[in-house]
């Protein structure tokens, strides 16, 4: 299985001139962002099936979606920033016209990636952390 990631891009164009540009806008969901959700949650399931929890194998479908919910928010902050509005031509200063979004796959990861695949690391330590300390007390 060859591991692609997939960006998302806006696309624009020059009310008078034919100039086009495009902005990054943002990465997309993709397969390796599946696989790695599971072995999270595979790992987090296996010690809520442990006393004192003993949660029936139902609860995983939940875990699982909690995990997807992390990437989400682990690439929520990433669409804030990125992006942004073009304005003007950068030849003639008409205004450029927004022409829509379109997916670009790439065979390596960016250093946005990157910083999605730790946040959701950080993320899933903060939530074994403090269900650590809720067991303690
Ligand atoms: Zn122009």
């Amino acid at each position: 299985m060859k591991i692609m990631f997939r960006h998302i891009f806006a696309g624009y164009r020059c009310s008078k001139c034919s100039e086009t540009c495009e902005r990054h806008n943002g990465t997309s969901f993709t397969k390796l962002h599946l696989i790695i959700g599971l072995v999270f949650a595979l790992a987090f399931a296996i010690r809520l099936f442990c006393p004192p929890w003993e949660l029936q194998w139902y609860y995983f479908f939940g875990i699982y979606a909690g995990e997807l919910l992390l990437f989400f928010i682990s690439g929520l902050s990433f669409s804030f920033f990125s992006g942004g509005m073009v304005h003007r031509c950068k030849n003639c200063k008409a205004p450029m016209m927004f022409c829509g979004r379109y997916f670009k796959y790439e065979d390596k990861p960016w250093p946005e990636d990157h910083a999605i695949f730790i946040i959701h690391a950080v993320l899933n330590v903060v939530i074994w952390l403090n269900l650590a300390r809720l067991l303690a007390s």
